[in-house]
């Protein structure tokens, strides 16, 4: 048995200014890891590519990875990119094989097309139309039909933060297996609703979605070979941006169809509870003070959230809105993770450790899709620390996963250890604290650039979470990104 094992993962904020070249997908490299390379830097990980990786190895398959391309969120993928990575995928499949197994993100949008995910499996029927393909997909998939007639078998996460792509690589995997080995015949239904929840409003600590998620683990355990929500990514403006629901049966396309439309169904009717209502800043500034005044001896910090600006939704992680609230209140015994500015890095490495240095820090990046100028702001600190900004993950999202921040500094500037990063890592994981150098559990306020996924790896320290809403294209206002091209009527864009 000879499989072909891909990843190609890239969730794409039309909004966003930040480019997406090949080496974007590279971490480090000048392309992204093809065969060995690949195997090494995924064997063993959290990852849905791991769980293939493992799934493979465990069958006594042979497989090769002609690519492992992952990248974080921004603007359209370059066409250049996505032709060197698909073709890399093609190219193997080509070559022959039993079946293909794909880590993919499903809401990729390129220069040329809105569905990247979807026109990729055309492009791998075109050569192989009988072969299986399994997929595992992120939450965050904009579903369009082209995945679902030209895929075996989807699977999606059921967790946000996503602490469980290994498990969902595993579902996908073994519905594939299972079809090879003539023990299953994997039948999928699809769908969509006109809804467009808030990515604020879509963890799965919290109601609606984690009632949606349990239903489909009830179904799995039921007997679907993967029952999966997808919450969708509403930071982009395409047709199908959006709320959808695959489930995959052995062989009951009845049932698929059933318990796909039970979870529509179920997704529609919480429509109103994905809805993101933010607290003015000015407010939430306030209530942070007020959250510290009473904070006991020894708990936690109280956790400031920038969630407009969070680069794993494709932020440019370098508006400083928040940070300037929080340096304008005198918030102080903070650190913030993270500003984006790799010219300030290099201007504090010319400084070196210790240096009092004057900068004009963050708002390098115009932001014309909502209408906003990057916003710099002079600030006069000292360098406290300077590295290379590399670690792995510990904790239970990614782990063991290699994070690349590039050259990293932190600059004290009022009493807040300001992180500045090199390459967009969004803060989920202690270890992003710990290679810089700070102990977030001991500070009074720690500032992330985050939505959700901090919770996979700090949410445990905090005291309290402030939602502060800042600027950036991760915006939670709607009107603001003024969606054109997304499907009419939505909700809430429509009253439906
Ligand atoms: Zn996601």
């Amino acid at each position: 048995m000879k499989l072909v094992i891909a990843q190609m993962k890239h969730e794409t904020n039309t909004f966003s200014p930040v480019p997406t070249p090949l080496a974007r997908f590279a971490r480090g490299n000048d392309t992204p890891p093809e065969g060995d390379a690949a195997v090494a830097a995924y064997r063993g990980t959290g990852s849905a590519i791991g769980a293939f990786i493992a799934l493979a190895e465990a069958a006594g398959a042979s497989y090769t990875i002609p690519i492992a391309a992952s990248a974080a969120p921004s603007g359209p993928v370059e066409d250049a990119a996505y032709e060197h990575i698909a073709g890399r995928i093609v190219e193997a499949v080509r070559g022959g094989c039993d079946a293909v197994l794909l880590d993919l993100h499903g809401a990729m949008v390129t220069r040329t097309f809105d569905d990247g995910e979807g026109e990729l499996l055309r492009r791998i029927r075109a050569v192989a139309p009988a072969i299986p393909i399994g997929v595992a997909l992120d939450m965050h998939t904009n579903l369009y039909d082209a995945m679902g007639e030209h895929a075996s078998a989807i699977a999606g996460y059921h967790t946000y933060p996503h602490v469980d792509m290994h498990e969902t690589g595993l579902r996908a995997g073994r519905a594939v297996l299972a079809q090879l080995a003539g023990k299953a015949k994997p039948t999928m239904a699809w769908g969509r609703q006109p809804m467009l929840p808030h990515v604020m409003r879509q963890g799965t600590d919290d109601a609606p979605n984690r009632e949606l998620q349990a239903r489909c683990r009830e179904m799995e355990a039921q007997g679907a070979l993967a029952a999966s929500v997808f919450v969708g990514f509403p930071n982009a403006d395409i047709e199908c941006a959006g709320l959808s629901a695959v489930v995959v049966t052995d062989n009951d396309a009845a049932l698929a169809r059933r318990w796909c439309d039970e979870l529509l169904e179920r997704a529609w009717s919480a429509r109103a509870q994905f809805v993101y209502k933010p607290e003015p800043l000015a407010q939430s500034m306030q209530r942070a003070r007020a959250l510290a005044a009473d904070k006991p001896a020894g708990s936690g910090p109280i956790v400031l959230l920038d969630h407009s600006d969070n680069c794993a939704s494709g932020g440019t992680m370098d508006t400083m809105t928040v940070l300037g609230a929080m340096l304008d209140a005198g918030l102080n015994d903070a650190a913030a993770f993270a500003i984006y500015d790799p010219q300030a890095v290099q201007r504090m490495m010319a400084a070196g450790v210790g240096a009092e240095v004057t900068l004009s820090l963050g708002g390098k990046f115009d932001m014309p899709s909502i209408h906003l100028k990057g916003e710099p702001r002079t600030v006069r600190g000292k360098v406290k620390l300077l590295c290379d900004g590399r670690h792995r993950n510990v904790g239970a999202m990614g782990r063991g996963e290699l994070q690349t921040m590039g050259p990293s500094a932190v600059l004290e500037v009022q009493g807040i250890d300001v992180v500045v990063i090199s390459n967009h890592v969004e803060p989920h994981d202690l270890a992003a604290f710990t290679a810089v150098g700070i102990a977030p559990q001991h500070k009074t306020f720690v500032m992330l650039k985050s939505r959700v996924h901090w919770r996979a790896g700090l949410k445990s320290l905090a005291h309290a979470v402030v939602e502060c809403n800042g600027t950036g294209v991760c915006t939670s206002d709607y009107a603001a990104l003024n969606h054109r091209r997304v499907r009419r009527p939505i909700y809430p864009l429509d009253s439906l």
